[in-house]
């Protein structure tokens, strides 16, 4: 038996049963695979669900506005992805051939790179072509104990080399989803479960007795500290919101509850005004949170505010004073939780 039939001898015995895997639709296919980029599988499910239950289609996603897109994505983080997710729904379907069936064709949309194409192409279109994505790469650095950078193109060609010969030609899907589930499930980045692993014999880190010390590491981009200061402004039972530029950064097209950054050289109440209009008056101080946005861990202190609107307010961008229910329909970031809670409105 070669090791592409126990790799997929021990998938049909170990699959995890999770819902994107129940057909072989690409759009369920392609919806699964951009929402778990960044996301683990457990919190991805509930959202996949709710998501296909509202747009089972390609067609139904193309036609919806983004305002609801965005809301079924709150909490998910990196709304680029449902703002692409769209954009490509609505170029599918005003191509009016069908959904795109090669990673060539794939790779034309908007936000889909080489490993969803070669995902969505391989499962929902056998198409024979190896996928690599973050746990891939952690099983073929350690089965060939490679001493090269997987992120740079060199470490790549090789994986992705490797990858592929361990690809059943009939079922190339399903030899990809067992090595991404190999290395989700077993071939993990602390003490990976080697006595159970179909690829143990062939093996070279587990002969060097440290698995661990692959993929190769290249230095991280270190994590930024950064202070904030975020305003919960209320009308009684209505808080006050903004929504974040379609062309942001960060968040974009997100609600927010209006927040600067602290800094030492420029009263917070300024960054408000400059930032969001009106002027600010702060009050009580409720609290600080924690939230990491991609390499920044914020620390956001609570404090409660008044704004003077005087027609100014939400210069430049959407503003608006919402409800709990409301702003529980909003696309909005978890942060926005985190501050009701610590503002001891929910
Ligand atoms: S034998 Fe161990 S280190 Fe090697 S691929 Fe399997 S789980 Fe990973």
């Amino acid at each position: 038996m070669s090791e592409a039939d126990d790799l997929l001898r021990w998938f049909d015995a170990e699959r995890r049963d999770l819902p994107w895997r129940r057909s072989r639709d690409p759009y369920r296919i392609w919806l699964s695979e951009v929402m778990l980029q960044q996301t683990r599988v457990e919190t991805a499910r509930p959202y996949f669900e709710r998501f296909v239950e509202r747009f089972p289609t390609v067609d139904a996603l193309a036609a919806a506005e983004i305002e609801p897109v965005l809301g079924l994505w709150s909490g998910l983080g990196y709304y680029r992805r449902a703002r692409q997710l769209h954009a490509a729904a609505r170029e599918i379907v005003a191509g009016g051939g069908g959904f795109p069936s090669t990673t060539e064709e794939l790779l034309k949309l908007p936000g889909i790179g080489p490993y969803t194409a070669a995902a969505v192409a391989s499962i929902a279109f056998g198409q024979v072509v190896p996928v690599l994505d973050g746990n891939v790469e952690r099983v073929m650095s350690r089965h060939l104990a490679l001493e090269l950078d997987p992120k740079k193109s060199a470490g790549r060609r090789r994986l992705t080399a490797a990858a592929a010969t361990l690809l059943d030609p009939t079922r190339p899907g399903d030899s990809n989803q067992a090595l991404m589930e190999l290395g989700a499930t077993i071939c993990k980045p602390r003490a990976p479960r080697c006595d159970e692993c179909p690829l143990t014999p062939g093996c070279r880190a587990l002969a060097t007795g440290a698995p661990e010390s692959y993929p190769f590491m290249a230095a991280r981009r270190k994590q930024v500290r950064q202070r904030h200061v975020c305003v919960v402004a209320s009308n009684g039972t209505r808080i006050l919101l903004f929504r974040r530029p379609d062309d942001s950064e960060l968040l974009a097209g997100i609600w927010e509850i209006p927040w600067v950054p602290a800094e030492s050289s420029s009263r917070p109440e300024l960054r408000l005004e400059e930032t969001y209009g009106g002027s600010w008056s702060l009050g009580r101080h409720l609290g600080r949170v924690r939230h990491s946005i991609t390499y920044r861990a914020l620390e956001i202190d609570v404090v409660l505010g008044e704004v003077d609107a005087a027609g100014s307010l939400g210069e430049g961008r959407e503003a608006g004073w919402f409800t709990l229910d409301e702003i529980a329909g909003l696309p909005s970031s978890s942060l926005v939780g985190k501050i009701l809670r610590r503002a001891g409105k929910v």
